[in-house]
């Protein structure tokens, strides 16, 4: 880019002396340049992942330099982990991120569309339509699909056509009766919480991912409440209660502890004595404030002084230590806990109150399970035999209940397999002639960038993608009443309505991709649009010949 704005310069005041007009030329050109190299750039980043769009799309390995490696199908995982700093790179990184922050899916969809959509602008631009043309033609376009989109949709008719909607995210990414069983746990854990009140992020907070070694990924099972791979500090206390108070600290219940070259001089036996029987008393004081407020079960971060053990048991609290600070805070959430320093400053209403807690084994391994009054939680847990396939299993997971829970929301459906995407850009050829002057140009140019989508589906499943968008348009023009419904299996290669197939994508996944997708190559558009914004957008004025990128 450096390059391109140095060779600008030297050519605008060769070329004409006069002051100004070099300067004026010098910014046509500046913003020209910085539009081509944002578009290869935006390319560039749509490469490295379209080929994982879809169900038949590719793996990708990513390597870290530290030699641990992650295979994903996943587009927002390869983004995400990839060291990339070109600024319009970051910048549909962050679309991409904030479609999976959204709707949990269509990241890649997001991506490889944004790019479409920006190389066809450059393509405008190229040939005289000013940045903000294209950019008034595109928010019209969008505007005009999130509507037709609407008025395609479809709530599902049947628990099957909504375990459908859900498992289309998994296609391909793990297989298909993995993919039923994730469905299913997935369905149910968001018709839990969708009884609770909280934001979008309710799936993330009220369900834990806990990973198990060994089993395969179909053993995987979904468990009300809290499940935390620990057992009580005391056998011997209950291994399980109905209801209770419970404190939550973050520290531990331990001895003072002894500066390591602090001198004890032991002079006789009762310095000794007395110096224990003072961290005994410390101990006693901690457990009996601990008693008077209720609590009897104590969660700790760190440890628990072996000393303290009996203390706690005649006390009648069943105690757990060296918790994580993740588990601390769900623990919190669920029973009205606040996480305290020490006992010492534990006061009353920093105790929260819990419906149940059990000890059970899971899985092979022990595990407690805590309900809290607040609110219900769910513990997924996630088998497999290597690391990598857990981590791959909890990803699908994720996007399965991400999905789940926002359809308990908005349950609305479209056909996938490029057929809502084939819809809208047929909607909009026949609506871009009713818009003024150019913006029908630009308007064009989107419908023709959604076609990204179902072209490559047919290229990650090995098909021409010139003919299957040619026939798609085709197949679904030939019926008017449920043609729109008809989309590409990317398994067979047969174009079919995809209700019948059950390959279902959700209203809010693609509204999302197409607005996102918009906004994000719009904001591209908006940083050159700075430096032409001297012109008059409705005169063309370059000619092909200027280009500079090559
Ligand atoms: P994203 O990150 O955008 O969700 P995916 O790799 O998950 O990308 O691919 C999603 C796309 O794959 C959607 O357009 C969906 O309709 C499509 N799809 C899913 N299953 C099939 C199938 N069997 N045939 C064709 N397309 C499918
Ligand atoms: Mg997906």
């Amino acid at each position: 880019m450096e390059d391109f704005k140095a060779k600008a310069i030297v050519r605008g005041n060769m070329v004409q002396p006069e002051h100004d007009i070099a300067l004026q030329d010098t910014d046509r050109l500046q913003g020209r340049a910085a539009l081509v190299n944002n578009v290869k750039a935006a390319v560039a980043l749509a490469g490295a992942v379209r080929s994982t769009l879809g169900p038949r799309g590719l793996d990708k390995m990513l390597v870290d330099s530290d030699g641990s490696s992650l295979v994903t199908n996943d587009g927002v995982t390869v983004l995400e982990t990839a060291q990339i700093e070109h600024p319009t790179a970051r910048l549909l990184i962050a679309a991409s991120s904030s479609q999976d922050k959204v709707a949990r899916d269509g990241t890649t969809t997001t991506v490889v569309l944004t790019a479409e959509l920006l190389q066809n602008a450059l393509e405008m631009v190229r040939s005289g339509i000013h940045p903000s043309v294209v950019i008034n033609g595109y928010n019209i376009a969008q505007k005009e699909c999130l509507r037709e989109l609407d008025s395609l949709s479809r709530d599902p008719s049947s628990k099957s056509e909504l375990e459908s909607v859900v498992s289309t995210s998994l296609a391909g990414k793990i297989g298909d009766s993995l993919g039923e069983h994730l469905t299913a746990l997935a369905i149910r854990a968001a018709e839990v919480i969708s009884k609770e009140d909280g934001g979008d992020d309710l799936e993330r907070l009220r369900v834990k991912r806990l990973q198990v070694s060994g089993g395969s990924s179909s053993d995987s099972e979904l468990v009300s409440g809290l499940v935390i791979a620990k057992t009580r500090l005391d056998q011997s206390t209950p291994n399980s209660r109905k209801g209770g108070r419970v404190a939550i600290i973050d520290g531990g219940l331990e001895n003072p502890k002894l500066e390591i070259d602090a001198e004890i001089e032991v002079r006789s036996a009762g310095v000794l004595q007395g110096f224990h029987k003072r961290t005994m008393e410390n101990l006693q004081e901690q457990v009996s404030h601990l008693l008077s407020l209720g609590v009897d079960l104590l969660i700790v971060r760190d440890g628990v002084a072996d000393e303290a053990i009996s203390m706690l048991r005649e006390a009648g609290i069943t105690a757990y230590r060296r918790f994580e600070r993740n588990d601390l805070e769900m623990i919190s959430r669920l029973t009205g806990s606040n996480i305290v320093r020490g006992i010492g400053r534990l006061r009353g209403d920093d105790v929260g109150t819990y419906e149940n807690r059990s000890e059970n084994v899971t899985a092979g391994v022990s595990h407690t399970a805590i309900e809290g009054s607040k609110g219900g939680a769910m513990t997924v847990i996630i088998r497999g035999s290597s690391p990598q396939i857990r981590e791959e299993c909890e990803r699908a997971f994720d996007d399965a209940i991400g999905v789940a829970f926002r359809l308990t929301r908005d349950s609305r459906m479209l056909p996938g397999g490029g057929a809502s995407q084939t819809h809208l850009a047929r909607h909009l050829r026949t609506f871009a002639p009713a818009n003024k002057g150019r913006e029908q140009i630009a308007i064009e140019g989107y419908a023709a960038a959604l076609e990204v989508i179902p072209r490559s589906l047919a290229e990650n499943a090995g098909l021409s993608p010139i003919d299957e968008v040619l026939e798609l348009s085709a197949s679904q023009a030939s019926d008017p009443d449920n043609g729109s419904w008809i989309g590409l299996n990317a398994w067979t290669g047969e174009k079919a309505r995809m209700d019948k197939l059950g390959i279902l994508d959700p209203l809010f996944v693609v509204s999302n991709s197409i607005s996102g997708a918009t906004e994000a190559a719009i904001s591209v558009l908006r940083i050159n649009d700075v430096l032409w914004a001297k012109q008059d957008p409705l005169t063309p004025d370059w000619k092909e010949g200027e280009d500079q990128e090559d």
